[in-house]
């Protein structure tokens, strides 16, 4: 049974058994909704660089970098929390990336640039390359 089977989960110690610290390991920022096919070659560039994600749910579509916070320490403690950004501090772990992960909500999630490409050759009746 592991550590966190026996004890009870609180929002106080839920962090603890967060293995991987979701929410300290990526970056996101809200884009403008692609309509063109310019838009999308644009994402096409973005996306086909390592570790950058593009997705869209029921906020619109983001850009995602997976890249794990500088300060996150190995004991999974934040170096800077006395000082920690503001997004920071406001988020809440009530029901977090713990309880139910951020990619449940996402309707389009695009990880590859082959998987970009294959979305927009399925969109666009005609796309040139
Ligand atoms: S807030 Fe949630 S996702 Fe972030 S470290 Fe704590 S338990 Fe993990
Ligand atoms: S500053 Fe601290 S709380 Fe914020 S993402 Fe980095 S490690 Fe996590």
């Amino acid at each position: 049974m592991s550590e966190a089977n026996k004890t009870e989960i609180t929002a106080q110690n839920k962090c603890e058994f967060c293995i991987n610290s979701k929410c300290c390991t990526y970056v996101t920022q809200k884009i403008d909704t692609p309509r063109s096919k310019l838009d999308f070659e644009h994402l096409l560039w973005q996306v086909s660089h390592l570790n950058v994600e593009i997705y869209q749910d029921s906020d619109g579509w983001f850009i995602l970098f997976q890249s794990k916070c500088a300060h996150l320490l190995a004991d999974r403690k934040c170096a800077v929390y006395d000082r920690r950004p503001y997004i920071c501090e406001d988020y809440s772990n009530d029901y977090c990336e713990y309880d139910s992960p951020a990619e449940e909500s996402f309707k389009l999630h695009f990880k590859t640039y082959d998987e970009l490409r294959t979305y927009c050759l399925k969109r666009f009746k005609r796309w040139v390359k």
